[in-house]
């Protein structure tokens, strides 16, 4: 996806006149892209209108950077797509506010609840856990093993059937025992059903929820519209939260979702584990989306630091996974003056501040050297062994991160400024 949206970009700098047929080729290449990342038709037209719109044909034809104008006016939309214009309902801490989870069966609910507990938990709330899905067996079991290992009190049966009653004295029990997160997981089915709808107005209605929490996976492709429609219209879903953003898909639908529900995204799950669990924040989404990581603000940064005619090199070795000690030796200057290396990493996907190595290292030996060599180093060094030691852990550390940008698309010499 990514490859294809550069591709595109660059046939449009190669063509030597920029003219509305080479924009609409390009944005054609952009747009199978962003189907293929499970963007839904209608916004892609849409957003292909917009751009015609903003994209002045005389401003490209000036000789301004072609590639980067249209590239930021098409993350410039995406963004905009996913922010409905006003925020969801926002809880707060101290006072009570009950939480619907709604979605469709193995949307990631049940889960999500947890996940959600524990991200307020940590930060001093009170939360609680309510199930109120007797509909599958074995959700209750679910629910109560994740809030066990979490400590968040639950509520549910093994014994009621009705979804209803469950919810209420839940919500009930724990508004006397002052939480202040009253959370409330619900049942989902396989598919979209009337039943599955009037049950959840139905809890609604019972539990009058300050907040209803639409659970979508991001691999449901173009079928996020319709799903997120329907739910729409039997509760007042108020914001999303997209998981299993781990997996392959990109998660376009999430654009579908704020489409129709209105309401922004405002988490993402990014894995099974309760931490897994991440604010959402639309830039990396976007970029993500465009399959671009946030090249944009890495480039910048390597631009300022990095002499320019070193830079390929330096990008390649790193992504061909080449990291070697004396790359670190070349290059630690530079990348020293890149500021806390985590911020520069934040910026590509998948290098979320938590993912970088934390506190302590790793206090073992580097395998690659043995004491005597690391004596021997010191030695001809005039340096203490622990320097040496030191400086391998750092060595350690920085290959971790290097390593995963192993097979990270980066751009040739003559893109550098575009992407
Ligand atoms: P529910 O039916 O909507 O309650 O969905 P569950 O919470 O039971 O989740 C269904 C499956 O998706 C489980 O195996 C979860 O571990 C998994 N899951 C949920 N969220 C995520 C996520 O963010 N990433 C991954 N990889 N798996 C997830
Ligand atoms: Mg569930």
């Amino acid at each position: 996806l990514g490859g294809s949206i550069s591709r595109a970009l660059q046939q449009m700098s190669n063509a030597t006149i920029i003219d509305e047929k080479a924009l609409n080729d390009c944005l054609n290449e952009i747009t199978r892209a962003l189907l293929q990342a499970d963007v839904q038709f209608k916004l892609v037209r849409d957003m292909q209108n917009n751009i015609k719109k903003i994209v002045n044909l005389d401003d490209l034809a000036a000789g301004h950077n072609k590639r980067r104008i249209i590239q930021q006016a098409i993350f410039n939309e995406l963004c905009k797509m996913l922010d409905p214009g006003k925020p969801s309902f926002t809880p707060k801490k101290g006072k009570t506010s009950v939480v619907m989870f709604v979605g469709l069966q193995g949307s990631g609910k049940t889960t999500t609840c947890t996940k959600y507990a524990y991200y307020h938990q940590k930060k001093g709330w009170k939360p609680a856990l309510v199930c109120a899905d007797t509909f599958r067996a074995g959700a209750f079991d679910q629910l109560k093993q994740n809030a066990t290992k979490a400590k968040i009190p639950f509520y549910g049966s093994y014994m009621e059937s009705d979804p209803v009653k469950i919810a209420v004295e839940g919500v009930e029990r724990f508004k006397q025992e002052n939480c202040d997160l009253i959370i409330v997981d619900t049942s989902g089915r396989h598919k979209q059903e009337v039943a599955l709808f009037e049950e959840m107005r139905q809890v609604s209605e019972a539990t009058k929820p300050d907040l209803v929490l639409f659970v979508m996976d991001s691999s449901i492709g173009q079928a996020a519209f319709d799903q997120a429609q329907a739910f729409k219209q039997s509760v007042a879903v108020g914001a999303v939260i997209v998981t299993k953003m781990d997996g392959h898909a990109k998660g376009g639908g999430a654009l579908s979702a704020v489409a129709a529900t209105k309401s922004p995204v405002i988490f993402i799950g990014t894995g099974e584990h309760m931490d897994e669990f991440e604010v959402f924040d639309v830039k990396p989404f976007v970029s993500r989306l465009l399959g671009m990581g946030d090249w944009s603000g890495f480039m910048d940064k390597i631009h300022e630091v990095v002499p320019m005619d070193q830079q390929p090199e330096l990008l390649q070795k790193l992504s061909e996974g080449n990291f070697t000690l004396r790359i670190m030796y070349e290059q630690f200057q530079n990348i020293l003056k890149m500021g806390p290396i985590g911020q520069v990493f934040s910026m590509l996907p998948g290098f979320s501040q938590e993912l970088m190595p934390k506190g302590q290292l790793d206090s073992t030996n580097p395998k690659l050297m043995n004491d005597s060599r690391i004596m021997r180093i010191a030695r001809g060094s005039g340096r203490q062994v622990r320097d040496v030691m030191e400086m391998l852990e750092e060595y350690k550390r920085l290959a971790k991160i290097w390593s995963k940008m192993k097979g990270l698309k980066i751009p040739k010499k003559g893109e550098m400024s575009a992407l």
